[in-house]
């Protein structure tokens, strides 16, 4: 809750006048957005498709993508590193992927058992270290689910151990300690739910130690390489070795999700960057490019439950309606050989390398412009804080979101979406160019010449302390 004190601080004047500007522009560039938005709030339960997509004062309503730009319903064109939080990695309208839809006409939306399937899960076998069988079904929660159960039914134990600061998709075990506090995330969730998860802080192997105790009942350790909800992170690779040994040591599942990582930090995700083979692996987002496609990949040995009457364990169950659409095994399939080729043509480190030049642009110019910013990046993503707080998980997640909103709605008027203002998630493609990277950078200096940020993150920052 914003106390009294965080309403006097945002109401300071030239704070005020920051966010009048910024607001008044927005809408006078987006009265299409507005009117869906009216619309909307009478049709679709909170005005949106999913709850991370409103801000304030309305969202926008994208009608078409193309390549690394992106359309709203007025017409107005953007640069787009949101990507629709993460899937496009290819941008919008990629013509392999375009293509490889089309060609499903003559198959049609779904039949059982597609060839494709087979195809495609070659093809990750192919890519992912860990990957020896792969079972495909619809989302990142679904594959969440699977692993998780999977791991239950293997080692026959029931807790599973999450890290503070990790987001596993929307299953009500996993919407807890998103934050440093371990609060749980959003109403709905019961205590019975969560009763199963064993909250743990990333990083200290010792920690990880105390918690797993001398007990013998925890089926799994579950991951995001990335820590990209708690503030993109990163893994060191000592860590992810000890966690790995420990794991093996107890006969411990580990699990990594890879759903933002896969594909996106390096061709095998980063299980291959970081050198360390978990047991499973969820994939989704950049598996299918933007169609609905997401997996569970591992050792033989761990999917062999998929298997019904297998032999060392008991049948679990997963099987979904939509795990054969053929369009998105087709788009992921094109989606693969895509990204091989890209990774020949040494196109992952062209990519990486524009992240960090992005990275350090922005730095540079919050720098000179005396504007307290953190940029994290990693791979090709990149997460901002405005604030002077310590850059560590801990206190940045506890430092105010609202000057960063306020920062990327004033860049969303000059033809730039960094992120959706509620997100921080910052994505690049591969079709991003050094002109698109240039064009950004030149506009976060004209946001930040044009308005007093540094009066904003100050007034942000004295709400922190007296909050
Ligand atoms: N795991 C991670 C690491 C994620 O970031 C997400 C989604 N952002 C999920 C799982 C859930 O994926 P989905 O939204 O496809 O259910």
């Amino acid at each position: 809750m914003p106390s009294t004190n965080a309403k006097v601080a945002r109401a300071a004047p030239e704070v005020e006048n920051v966010r009048r500007a910024i607001v008044q522009r927005y809408r006078s560039r987006t009265p299409g957005s507005a009117h869906y938005y009216a619309r909307a709030s009478e049709a679709l339960a909170g005005g949106t498709t999913g709850n991370l997509r409103f801000f304030e004062p309305y969202p926008l309503y994208f009608a078409s993508g193309s390549g690394s730009h992106v359309q709203d319903v007025d017409g107005n064109q953007y640069v787009d590193c949101f990507l629709c939080n993460g899937p496009l990695l290819l941008g919008h309208r990629h013509p392999r992927i375009m293509g490889a839809i089309r060609q499903q006409e003559d198959i049609g939306s779904i039949v059982v058992n597609p060839p494709l399937a087979v195809d495609m899960a070659e093809r990750v076998t192919r890519v992912v270290p860990c990957a020896q069988r792969v079972r495909f079904l619809n989302s990142g929660t679904e594959a969440v689910i699977t692993a998780v159960r999977l791991a239950r039914a293997y080692t026959g134990r029931t807790k599973v151990v999450k890290f503070l600061g990790h987001y596993h998709g929307q299953d009500d075990q996993f919407l807890v300690g998103l934050d440093a506090a371990g609060t749980a995330f959003g109403a709905g969730i019961t205590a019975n739910a969560r009763a199963d998860t064993l909250l743990c802080p990333y990083g200290d192997i010792d920690s990880l130690q105390a918690l797993l105790g001398s007990s013998d009942s925890t089926a799994a350790v579950i991951l995001d390489p990335a820590m990209h909800a708690g503030g993109l992170w990163g893994s060191s690779p000592e860590y992810l070795q000890a966690v790995r040994e420990l794991t093996r040591r107890r006969n411990i599942v580990l699990i990594f999700d890879e759903v933002i990582t896969g594909f996106r930090i390096a061709l095998g995700g980063a299980q291959s960057l970081y050198g360390v083979t978990p047991d499973l692996a969820t994939f989704g987002k950049a598996l299918a490019a933007g169609e609905k496609l997401a997996a569970v990949a591992g050792h033989e040995e761990f999917m062999r439950g998929v298997v019904p009457g297998g032999p060392a364990v008991t049948a679990v169950f997963q099987s979904g309606t939509y795990n054969d659409g053929t369009a998105a095994l087709a788009a992921a399939a094109a989606a693969i050989s895509e990204y091989r080729e890209l990774d020949r043509q040494g196109a992952y480190r062209t990519l990486i390398g524009r992240a960090r030049k992005l990275a350090a642009g922005i730095r540079e110019i919050f720098r000179s412009k005396a504007v307290p910013c953190h940029v994290n990046q990693l791979g090709p993503m990149l997460q901002l804080f405005l604030t002077n707080a310590e850059p560590h998980f801990e206190t940045i997640t506890r430092a105010p979101t609202w000057p960063l909103a306020l920062f990327y709605l004033a860049l969303i008027n000059e033809g730039i979406l960094l992120s959706l203002p509620t997100s921080n998630h910052i994505y690049l493609s591969f079709v991003h160019t050094d002109a698109d990277i240039d064009g950004i950078l030149s506009k976060v200096a004209a946001v930040l010449d044009a308005y007093d940020f540094a009066a904003v993150v100050r007034a942000a920052c004295e709400e922190n302390s007296v909050a």
